[in-house]
């Protein structure tokens, strides 16, 4: 049992302990119902205010939303959570890490009601992790495949909560995109029109004009998605929410999949269709300049996205 890192301390129900000690057990029901929310979120290392965590407060919001629509009460504060994720981080000596807080029922639990009575466990995990879908993949691009499992419908599980569960459907899309030797996987949603990718928000380029799915179309609104807005719109790009059908995708000069894992990664093809010619275009590379600018000091951050952790 190994974090791909050297971490050393996990934050676990207000302590941080040795990583070895971070045990539930094997009934609980979090591993049995899939009864857990959580978060990515990434430290970066900056010139100016050193090892600093990106929109730190919105990851923290979003778990406490997560957790609400699922009535799970977790028995720490907002600021609480924040600290914990700078403690992580600094704690384990990482200068730049990916953290993964969680909330989840881990208590023995084997009817399928939730243990109403229970507050939730709350861990904070760091470790090092590199370019989710690969050094090469932000330069290059991924090769992409529309999966034949669609996204969930609105009325069945919610995706605007970052819940375990939900990513059994993200496993079936990427297992089925990478069977089909594509380094990701996109879904549709079940009116047909494009979602989102395994783990990851799109953006479609097309004649300078930038549209990204909608929150309708069963989409996690992704922070990462949101700095890509911001920072588009910041540069005077129109960018558009709205329902894109599939072959906007093969039409596209450029696609574009965002998230806190895959930061900023250009799609070169499409179900084996070049988009544009095949390469990451210029959109793509004045957004990508412009997000990992925000870590290396050439973009200003205007937003007070960035946290230092001490
Ligand atoms: N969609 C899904 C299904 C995801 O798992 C993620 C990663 N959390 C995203 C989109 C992107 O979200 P964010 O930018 O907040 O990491």
């Amino acid at each position: 049992m190994a974090l791909p890192s050297s971490a050393e301390k996990i934050w676990f129900n207000g302590k941080l302990i040795p990583f070895a000690d971070a045990k539930v057990h094997v009934l609980s029901h979090a591993i049995h119902y899939g009864s857990s929310v959580f978060e990515g979120v990434r430290a970066y290392n900056t010139p100016d205010k050193g090892t600093c965590i990106f929109r730190l407060d919105d990851h923290t919001k979003r778990l406490f939303d997560s957790a609400k629509i699922y009535r799970m009460t977790i028995p720490y504060t907002h600021e609480q959570l924040n600290q914990a994720q700078k403690d992580v981080v600094v704690q384990n000596g990482f200068k730049s890490a990916y953290l993964r807080p969680a909330a989840f029922y881990g208590e023995i639990g084997l009817g399928l009601a939730v243990p109403f009575n229970t507050e939730a466990d709350v861990l904070v995990a760091a470790m090092e992790w590199g370019a989710y879908l690969g050094e090469e993949a932000l330069e290059n691009g991924v090769d992409a495949g529309i999966s034949s499992w669609n996204r969930l419908a609105a009325n069945t599980m919610p995706t605007g909560a970052k819940a375990g569960g939900n990513y059994l459907s993200s496993q079936l899309i990427s297992m089925e995109a990478r069977r089909h030797g594509y380094g990701e996987g996109i879904a549709l949603d079940v009116n047909g029109y494009v979602s989102e990718g395994a783990g990851e928000n799109l953006f479609v380029i097309r004649d300078n004009v930038v549209t990204t799915t909608p929150v309708t179309a069963a989409i996690l609104p992704g922070i990462t998605r949101d700095t890509i807005i911001t920072l588009l719109r910041d540069m005077g790009y129109e960018v558009r929410e709205q329902n894109i059908p599939r072959e906007a995708l093969y039409l596209a000069d450029e696609v574009l999949m965002c998230g806190t894992a895959a930061e900023v990664t250009p799609v070169r093809s499409v179900d084996g269709i070049n988009v544009g010619d095949g390469k990451r275009g210029p959109i793509t590379k004045k957004v990508q300049d412009a997000f990992f600018g925000l870590f290396n000091g050439t973009t200003e951050d205007k937003w007070g996205w960035l946290t230092p952790v001490k």
